[in-house]
């Protein structure tokens, strides 16, 4: 089973997570699925949440100032400007 986890929106946009086997595993975007359940839990505890409780659709609604793009993110993927929040 598959958790797809939502990141904090603004605290975190990349997560390195440390296996036990010593690698590194990177998650970065806005929601995350977790390989396995040593990583949910290691992101959970950078504040991770369960997605699909409802508060994905109203934690979205960037634009950037620069090329309009509708981002997710305060960095605007497409051009790297800002990305404030729609009102
Ligand atoms: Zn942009």
């Amino acid at each position: 089973m598959t958790n797809k986890l939502l990141m904090p929106n603004d605290a975190v946009r990349q997560a390195d997570i440390r296996r036990p086997d010593g690698t590194t595993r990177r998650y970065t975007g806005s929601i995350v699925t977790p390989a396995d359940a040593h990583d949910e839990r290691a992101l959970r505890e950078y504040g991770a949440t369960p997605a699909g409780l409802g508060t994905w659709a109203t934690s979205r609604g960037r634009r950037c100032t620069d090329c309009g793009f509708a981002a997710y993110f305060v960095t605007c993927g497409r051009c790297g400007g800002h990305c404030p929040k729609e009102t």
